[in-house]
């Protein structure tokens, strides 16, 4: 020990003094060194030259070479990655591309996700390659000298920045480790962030291991590279392993297509969005225009071509290609093929003859479906499917201009496996804000097996539930490829048709039961089981063709254009979509727009949907429970019955308080105003119909020995714990939800601000009528333990408007509403009835005697 230090203090010392005494004369040694080193250049350059400057030859020389638009070089050895970029490629923009191959769930990574598109420039810096991420969101009009000043605050992002480990300065090559690019991640975020707040027991992916993350495969064309890269996050110890479809919670496998891709170089033509018309976009802002509107917002599309462009109806240059994935039950592929191929009437609309093709991949393929020269309809049975249908494009960002597109279905859709956290969302599902990520599969589940418990109730033959699903497979393909030509959703069109019509089978026959394919409409199932026709749409509605034309008919003029958008106020070309829906309680103001509706009565369409369901829960029992079966199917149908109510409930309760949206432009032939409050009349019917379905002391009641069946089947120890159905949860859950939109602050300030304006339900009337329907009944004598609940539940709901932590939120005229109703509340639950509801109101006083000394 000690030698060692003495030996550390004089080699210290030693540094010491050669640090004092270098100043001194650092110029003449400066000056020595050129001499030496200029020496040596001249005598022995040859040979120094060759071992300092490596070749590109030498450093791919044990590396098979790939060419493309990038030659790719990859170490037979190794494996390492090296690309070679070209003096052309410098300042030149690529678009890059990544898809999910295959992940998990838990990490909400999963088969066929896209990632976003972006633009990449390719840049040089001395002695290294740069990849830098461009902004496409602004647009400066190059006329304008404000165009000079486009960069100003906008930053663009580096994303990587690569040594040139060699240069070829006679063929104007430089090559780099691509390494970096690929098993990094460089393009794009792949583990997800961690929020804070999240549970420390809830699932995450581990630390990128540098190690195990590989290459998989390398395609190389001349337009495109795709490489596959599978990065594995491991943790030595993890708190959750997640589901069974992890194998390793420790090591977690991502699998990553990355597709890098020349820039298109065509006569394609942009297109602007505008707000009647349902399209996806990529927001562009005008920063040199002065108008209050000042969007180019570019919708997606593809580039479609008329062969002969002087012809009324012609065939593109290039169709849109389809191609059914060999994954595909073989039984459903020409149902799949004709759902597809109904687009083609509406291209034929907009001067285009077999825009879509279909053809199926052949099982011995040597491509697949990640390959991004192929539209493909793919099949998949995941253990959690993560998406109802998936419609996914990717388009380059600087046009719109829809490159390529997947469809991703899920065979658990088809079949009765209930994925029962869908029933109890169904109702209150939060809309995701990428609007790609479609769940009409979902909500098409939930109907297909209502009707199917309808059908199956009333005797009906195999023959009716082929046809259902017939049907409903047509109109989902129909509406995801809809997803993939631009078409966002339109929550609207379900107003297309009476309940009349939709009763009347000879007049729906062959149509679309909607405006469009792209709503999530209920199943046509009829109440009236002798006036059943067609169940789901088989062929695109009005609305599509519209669309269709808007977005792809090559027109003559803007003047052409302009007058097909003033068509807009047609009933048939109604829209809203996602972002005006009502499925969320509060969050929007038109109740037309919405999902697991139909027809353009949908108070008393929503009434049918409760009475048909409460008619079949009567013989639940005789119909479900099978000889030598379990009582699983019984429970299940139980569940999907009141699922049906609790969503009629919603649609029903988005009348009070709501306000119609016109989005016609100003003097627009057959335009309404912008606003116009829901008539006094239907929400009054509104209330009265949730008075009376949803909170009347019998509205849930099911025949009491039903309730002895809600038995699961026992499977091992993966059962649910404890297994009794929770029937007062269940219960009180869907009167929560009408009452959390009911008491929404959005909805109170609205009703108060829409008094202004032609609203005739007021305030005062709306919650005067609410606190009666779910007290007047019986709060004078026996209360039973389902009222006891919303009775209880309401009264906190109406404190905490006043002393909550959201009281802040509520105006002071929806307070003092509260105030008066606890007060009232307080006054009718006098001492009465049996001993539970003695307690119950006595509960009810102490809450709000309690509640009330805290309001200041
Ligand atoms: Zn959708």
């Amino acid at each position: 020990m000690k030698t060692i230090s003495i030996w550390r203090l004089r080699a210290l010392l030693l540094l010491l003094v050669a640090i004092f005494v270098m100043p001194l004369n650092t110029d003449a040694q400066n000056r020595k060194k050129d001499k030496k080193k200029k020496d040596k250049t001249e005598t022995a350059a040859p040979v120094k030259k060759a071992s300092e400057k490596k070749t590109i030859a030498a450093l791919t020389k044990s590396s098979k070479k790939m060419d493309g638009l990038f030659t790719i070089y990859q170490d037979t050895i190794t494996g390492d990655l090296q690309m070679l970029i070209s003096e052309n490629d410098l300042n030149k923009e690529f678009i890059h591309f990544a898809q999910i191959a295959d992940g998990v769930l838990e990490a909400g990574r999963f088969r066929g996700a896209y990632n976003p598109t972006q633009v990449i420039k390719i840049t040089k810096h001395f002695n290294k390659i740069e990849f830098i991420k461009q902004n496409t969101s602004f647009y400066f009009d190059p006329k304008s000298p404000l165009s000079k000043a486009k960069d100003a605050n906008i930053s663009n992002g580096n994303i990587a920045s690569l040594k040139i480990e060699a240069h070829d300065s006679k063929k104007g090559l430089y090559l780099i480790k691509a390494s970096d690019l690929f098993l990094k991640e460089t393009f794009g975020q792949i583990k997800p962030p961690r929020f804070p707040g999240s549970s420390p027991t809830s699932f995450s992916l581990g630390s990128l291991d540098k190690n195990k993350t590989k290459v998989n495969a390398i395609k190389n064309y001349p337009d495109n590279v795709n490489i596959t890269a599978e990065y594995v996050y491991s943790s030595p110890s993890v708190l959750n392993r997640g589901s069974n479809a992890v194998t390793d919670g420790r090591n977690v496998s991502i699998k990553v297509n990355h597709s890098l891709i020349a820039m298109p170089d065509n006569d394609y033509e942009v297109r602007f969005d505008d707000p009647r018309v349902g399209y996806f976009t990529r927001q562009v802002d005008d920063q040199t225009s002065t108008k209050t509107t000042a969007y180019r917002d570019l919708i997606h599309r593809w580039h479609l071509k008329k062969k002969d462009p002087n012809a009324e109806l012609s065939e593109p240059v290039e169709p849109i290609t389809w191609w059914i994935e060999n994954t595909t039950p073989i039984q459903w592929r020409e149902t799949i093929k004709n759902g597809v191929l109904q687009w083609n009437k509406a291209f034929e609309k907009a001067g285009f003859k077999n825009a879509m093709v279909v053809k199926i991949q052949p099982d011995d393929a040597d491509w697949d479906a990640g390959d991004i020269r192929y539209n493909v309809l793919r099949w998949t049975s995941s253990p959690r499917p993560p998406f109802g249908g998936y419609g996914p494009s990717f388009v380059n960002p600087r046009t719109g201009q829809i490159l390529g597109a997947d469809i991703m279905l899920e065979y658990v859709h088809f079949t009765n496996r209930v994925l029962y956290d869908k029933i109890y969302n169904n109702a209150s599902m939060t809309i995701n804000e990428d609007f790609k990520y479609c769940s009409l599969g979902h909500e098409l589940h939930q109907e297909l097996m209502f009707a199917n418990a309808v059908v199956t109730a009333t005797g009906a033959s195999d023959l009716e539930m082929e046809r259902i699903k017939k049907e409903s497979m047509t109109a989902l393909i129909m509406h995801e490829v809809g997803h993939t030509l631009g078409l966002n959703h339109n929550m609207k069109a379900s107003q297309l048709f009476s309940r009349a019509q939709l009763n009347d089978a000879s007049f729906i026959e062959g149509k679309c039961l909607t405006a469009s394919v792209m709503d999530y409409a209920a199943l046509n199932v009829t109440k009236d089981r002798s006036k059943q026709g067609q169940y789901d749409d088989v062929a695109v509605g009005p609305y599509d063709v519209w669309a269709i034309q808007l977005g792809y008919k090559p027109f003559k003029s803007e003047s052409e254009r302009q007058a097909l958008l003033n068509e807009s106020t047609k009933p048939e070309h109604i829209f809203g979509n996602d972002a005006d829906d009502m499925r969320s309680p509060g969050k929007a103001i038109d109740p037309r727009v919405n999902v697991s509706d139909q027809s353009n009565e949908q108070i008393e369409w929503s009434i049918d949907r409760i009475e048909l369901s409460d008619q079949l829960l009567k013989d639940v029992k005789t119909n479900f429970a099978k000889e030598g079966d379990s009582y699983e199917e019984l429970k299940r149908v139980y569940f999907i019955l009141t699922g049906q109510k609790g969503s009629a409930a919603n649609t029903i309760s988005r009348f009070i308080g709501g306000v119609y949206v016109d989005r016609a432009m100003a003097g627009q032939t057959g335009a309404n105003q912008p606003y116009t409050p829901v008539s006094l009349e239907d929400q009054k019917k509104a209330m009265n119909a949730l008075s009376r379905y949803v909170f009347a002391p019998n509205a849930f009641e099911a025949p009491n020995e039903l309730y002895n069946y809600l038995a699961s089947q026992r499977r091992g120890f993966n059962f649910r714990s404890p297994e009794d159905p929770k029937i007062h949860n269940q219960v009180l859950d869907y009167q929560k939800r009408v009452l959390s939109h009911l008491l929404h602050y959005n909805t109170l300030q609205r009703i108060t601000d829409s008094e202004l304006y032609g609203n005739d339900y007021k305030l005062s009337s709306m919650m005067t009528d609410l606190n009666n329907a779910i007290f007047k009944a019986d709060i004078s004598g026996s209360v039973n333990s389902f009222r006891q609940n919303l009775q209880l539940e309401y009264t906190e709901m109406l404190l905490d408007m006043l002393t909550g932590k959201i009281s802040t939120k509520y105006t002071h005229n929806a307070k003092s509403m509260a105030l008066y109703n606890l007060k009232r509340i307080r006054t009718m639950a006098a001492p009465s009835g049996n001993i539970a509801s003695r307690a119950h109101k006595e509960h009810l006083r102490t809450l709000i005697d309690n509640g009330l000394k805290e309001l200041k």
